[in-house]
């Protein structure tokens, strides 16, 4: 084993993506990219080969956390996808969070539908029970034709499941979709389709996004050969009104107030429905500006 004990500092490597409500959390880096890594639109660890940080790097980070961040009371597991970490070793990662971070209150990770479903009910109510209470989940559309298209892997019912199981172990679920992923063609159909998705897993979050063209991705040369476009600003928002008029969803928040948007929306759900689908008529009257293309981002 490598001692990293004198080491002042995180160890983080390549690109550290975490979710915007987890900015003021400590970022523990526990594994490295993603372990699907096949999404078409997705160039965020296209040159990482997926692997799980040693032991002894993530407890000298984590003793690191107990020295400088004391008022820091969440935890957020980074890379793509910490929890497809086998369940033993998940689990000491969570009693060393414990251990040396008490004061933490709540410790999230990114998941997606294969991790999710490694873990029975058991495993996950034992999570949770260790300090998991929340999990961030990329369900980008419910339209299967464009999950296939894209790479997303597992249907949209399984996608439903997947979401359902993580909630019913306690875990709150914040989940993210992308506007423009289905191009111009399906776009209100994915939509739709995901509006409905929404409505049957019920998160307690849900974080619309743009989708951005990033040179190198395989959607980025499908765009350059002509094979896929993006629908305009009012096609985007056209798109964001038929995915929030078909969410119907007991209690939650729905927000697309993400850099890459061109109209931040904030909406408590179902209460705020109508307020929010008022406020995406008055942007495609004209009456409230869009975000100018500079100022969106990443
Ligand atoms: S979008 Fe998420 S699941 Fe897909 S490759 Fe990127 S990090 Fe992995």
């Amino acid at each position: 084993m490598e001692y990293f004990g004198e080491y002042e500092g995180m160890h983080y490597e390549g690109n550290c993506i975490r979710p915007p409500s987890e900015a003021d959390s400590i970022l523990l880096q526990v594994t490295l990219g993603c372990s699907h890594n096949k999404c078409t639109f997705c160039g965020t660890y296209k040159d990482n080969r997926f692997r799980i940080k040693g032991n002894d790097i993530i407890l000298a980070d984590i003793l690191f956390a107990s020295r400088h961040m004391k008022r820091q009371d969440r935890v957020f597991l980074m890379d793509g996808d910490a929890l497809i970490i086998p369940q033993e070793r998940l689990l000491w990662i969570l009693d060393r969070i414990k251990e040396h971070l008490p004061w933490v209150k709540r410790v999230g990770a990114y998941a997606n539908t294969k991790s999710i479903g490694m873990k029975s009910p058991e495993d996950l109510a034992e999570l949770k029970a260790k300090g998991l209470g929340i999990l961030f989940l990329g369900v980008e559309t419910g339209d299967d034709e464009t999950r296939r298209k894209v790479h997303k892997g597992y249907d949209s019912k399984h996608c439903i499941e997947m979401g359902k199981k993580a909630k019913a172990a306690g875990i709150k679920l914040s989940v993210t979709v992308l506007l423009g992923i289905a191009g111009v063609e399906r776009s209100l159909e994915h939509a739709r389709l995901t509006g409905e998705l929404l409505s049957q897993m019920d998160p307690d979050f849900i974080g619309a996004l743009t989708v951005m063209l990033i040179p190198g991705t395989e959607l980025w040369e499908e765009y350059r050969r002509g094979e896929f476009r993006l629908p305009d600003e009012e096609g985007l928002l056209r798109e964001l009104k038929e995915m929030i008029l078909h969410t119907n969803i007991t209690r939650g928040l729905f927000f697309s107030n993400h850099a890459s948007n061109y109209l931040p929306v904030k909406a408590r759900l179902p209460k705020g429905k109508q307020d929010a689908l008022d406020l995406i008529d008055s942007a495609l009257k004209g009456e409230i500006g869009l975000k100018p293309e500079w100022m969106r981002a990443l």
